[in-house]
């Protein structure tokens, strides 16, 4: 079976179900980073437009790079602003 590549697997090669957009924005993550592979830009975004029931990581297909054009881009969560927010609530910094 061919694995898609936005997705996670377990040991037993099982799909992880990802996370929606609307979950990241419950977690009051609006934001997401995306990164260019051919000619490594990366840039944040605001993940508003997209829909909530939207897995987080097929954002990407949903983008062209404004930089080079290419679809092939792979998004991430935004780290910087997932530190931040849980600095915020627990006190705590990573
Ligand atoms: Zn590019």
């Amino acid at each position: 079976m061919r694995r898609n590549p936005r997705r996670a697997y377990d040991e037993q090669g099982r799909e992880i179900a990802p996370p929606t957009v609307g979950d990241a924005r419950a977690e009051g993550e609006t934001t997401a980073a995306v990164t260019c592979h051919s000619c490594r830009r990366h840039v944040i975004i605001t993940t508003d437009r997209f829909p909530a029931w939207l897995p987080f990581p097929d954002i990407a297909l949903r983008l062209r790079c404004s930089g080079c054009g290419s679809r092939d881009v792979s998004v991430m969560k935004d780290i910087q602003a997932h530190y931040a927010h849980a600095h915020a609530e627990t006190g705590w910094r990573m």
